[in-house]
């Protein structure tokens, strides 16, 4: 700013206005600061909440996303320096105490006074996992094992990803009142196209046959539960390690005797398994993703969480119809 300053002379006055007000928005260490507005400092956990909120915030504010793509979002362990990076932050985002697990211990590591906590789910009703196995590796915390018999991926149904955009909004409005009425109106025009994701999926389970679909990874009983389908979850199945031959006996009775002709898989399962699944079983796998963590380059690459959900849709049209 200083520098800036000196450049000031009346020639170039008009262009140091301009540059003054294109600086106020960063620069918080001037002498005008208390004047200046100031950048509010927003640390997300995982992906979806992340995109959720760059939706609503956009440019305006300072986001970052805790859990890094390819990090097993359920397991996630807060360093020292994690801890440190929230209560520095003014904003803290997550999905619920069922999904961060660690959220409550840390909130009580820190001075909760200095940082605005939003927990998106608030409000949103929560359901008992179908397969309370699914998880269990990831739990450090036996006594708790309450909350990990609750299903967290309320983001999967796109009627409650909305729900979650709401709360975190109202949250922000708190946080960066300055930039209120804009967040309103960012998440009004992001509700209004998770509106039109959600007739999507409406339209095309609408007069399916079957309802059915088997998954590897229990990721989405909110979105069964939202158009009226059912999920089965395979447990024992790894999009990595081959399937024993008892469980490819199992899985291929199970296939014949259900008219069950795909699998999916959180990801791509290597080419190996997918051939021996549809040679011994005749059983073909499709991929669902559970959305826990999209990478730098596929963001880049404009994938987000409307993207993947409308691959997800295809996906699921294989064996909804
Ligand atoms: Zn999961």
């Amino acid at each position: 700013m200083k520098k800036i300053k000196r450049l000031a002379i009346p020639i170039l006055g008009v262009l140091f206005l301009l540059l003054l007000s294109a600086c106020g928005n960063t620069d918080s260490g001037s002498e005008k600061s208390n004047e200046a507005k100031k950048t509010v400092k927003i640390i997300t956990t995982f992906y979806p909440i992340y995109d959720f909120t760059k939706n609503i915030v956009q440019d305006n504010a300072e986001i970052s996303m805790l859990i890094p793509a390819g990090t097993e979002s359920h397991g996630f362990e807060p360093s020292a320096k994690v801890v440190a990076a929230i209560q520095d932050a003014d904003v803290f985002i997550y999905n619920s105490d069922e999904m961060e697990t660690w959220v409550p211990s840390t909130l009580e590591a820190i001075d909760t006074t200095k940082v605005i906590v939003i927990n998106a789910s608030e409000g949103i009703e929560f359901i008992e996992k179908e397969d309370s196995k699914e998880h269990e590796e990831d739990d450090e915390h036996g006594e708790e094992e309450h909350s990990h018999a609750i299903d967290p991926h309320v983001w999967l149904s796109p009627v409650l990803a909305q729900a979650e955009v709401k709360t975190i909004q109202m949250g922000l409005a708190k946080a960066d009142k300055e930039n209120a009425a804009l967040y309103q109106k960012n998440a009004e025009k992001y509700i209004q196209e998770l509106t039109e994701l959600d007739q999507e999926f409406k339209a095309a389970f609408e007069n399916a046959e079957n309802r059915t679909f088997v998954t590897q990874h229990a990721a989405f009983a909110y979105l069964a539960k939202q158009y009226g389908l059912t999920q089965v979850s395979i447990s024992g199945l790894s999009s990595e390690t081959e399937p024993s031959p008892a469980k490819l006996a199992e899985l291929s009775n199970y296939a014949k005797k259900n008219n069950v002709n795909y699998i999916y898989f959180e990801n791509n399962a290597s080419s190996k398994i997918a051939e021996t699944l549809a040679a011994e079983a005749d059983i073909e796998l499709a991929v669902l993703d559970p959305i826990e963590g999209v990478s730098q380059k596929e963001q880049d690459a404009g994938v987000d969480y409307i993207q993947v959900m409308k691959n997800n849709l295809e996906s699921l049209k294989k064996s909804i119809q």
